[in-house]
């Protein structure tokens, strides 16, 4: 059975810790290098249901793509929900490790999951690496569909592809324009527009997309936009990231066992639709209806088949 210290030096070969962001927080958070690791657990948040998921599993070691502390702190005290979740691990000699911003720019790394999710073949990273001789590396991806389809088709595709959230997607764009190109981002992409229109592609698939960046973007022109849960564009990394560390311990003779955390944890647990419009009165001397009750009743977003997506 491996140490810890063995399956981190695995992990960091997979996300150098060097290739996060200077203001990420990557590596262990807690844990003892020298105990030995039989399981581990994959996930995105490290969150109380999550810890819990864990020690009920029995693992060892729970690996997430978000940090526990992206800022320094001053208590790890169980009066805080961050220090429950420490006393909680390591408690129950549970460690953490957190792979963020150097996943995102691996390759394989979290757009690449995202990108074979929602059946896209990869031709390249959105924002490429620098220091990647063979060009790879970097943030996003972008890739073209096997054969183009309509926008609405494509956003099906997506939300049948990717783990169920109470908000599904939402898309901007017309519902019936041909894609065949595609840009991805695991978790919030709006700071990568202009890379997007340089890429050309006809949609752009991330997540946390807010008004007057998606309002601007469409604007300036293609591409269509499909925003998911944060959550949900970041989880296929964490199948894929359990099946490298399968093969690393297979290739060790480690007997070492993954699981992936199938707990939503996307923060977003219901949507509720605006009601259906009511019936155009008879009577044309009826009151018109207000200007918000009008917005909503004629919303400019597109309709898709997919079960999670009401707009
Ligand atoms: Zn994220």
């Amino acid at each position: 059975m491996p140490t810890l210290s063995d399956v981190i030096a695995a992990l960091e070969v997979l996300w150098p810790p060097e290739r996060a962001e200077s203001w990420d927080a990557v590596g262990l958070v807690c844990g003892n290098p020298d105990a030995e690791v039989g399981r581990v657990l994959f996930a995105v948040d490290p969150v109380q249901e999550v810890v819990d998921e864990a020690v009920g599993l029995g693992a060892q070691l729970l690996v997430t793509h978000h940090p526990l502390y992206l800022r320094g702190t001053t208590t790890v005290a169980a009066t805080t929900f961050k220090g429950r979740v420490v006393h909680r691990l390591v408690e129950n000699g549970v460690a953490l490790h957190v792979a963020h911003t150097n996943a995102d720019r691996a390759a394989p790394g979290v757009s690449d999951a995202l990108a074979a999710a929602v059946g896209l073949r990869v031709t390249g990273p959105l924002v490429p690496d620098p220091t990647d001789p063979d060009g790879r590396r970097g943030l996003g991806r972008v890739g073209e569909l096997p054969e183009p389809t309509t926008l609405a088709a494509f956003a099906a595709r997506a939300a049948a592809g990717l783990p169920r959230t109470a908000t599904g997607l939402r898309v901007a764009g017309d519902p019936d324009a041909t894609v065949r190109t595609v840009a991805v981002c695991g978790g919030s992409g709006d700071s990568l527009f202009d890379d997007v229109r340089r890429a050309g592609v006809d949609v752009y698939l991330t997540a946390d997309l807010r008004h007057h960046p998606a309002s601007e973007a469409l604007q300036a022109g293609p591409p269509a936009l499909v925003d998911a849960a944060h959550w949900a564009t970041e989880w296929p990394w964490v199948e894929q990231a359990a099946a490298q560390l399968d093969d690393i311990a297979a290739r060790n003779g480690w007997g070492l066992e993954t699981s992936v955390s199938r707990t939503v944890t996307d923060p977003w647990t219901a949507h509720t639709p605006n009601p259906a419009p009511a019936p155009a009165p008879e009577d044309s001397s009826a009151p018109a209806p207000s200007p918000a009750a009008g917005a909503a009743a004629a919303p400019r977003s597109v309709p898709t088949s997919s079960p999670g997506a009401p707009r």
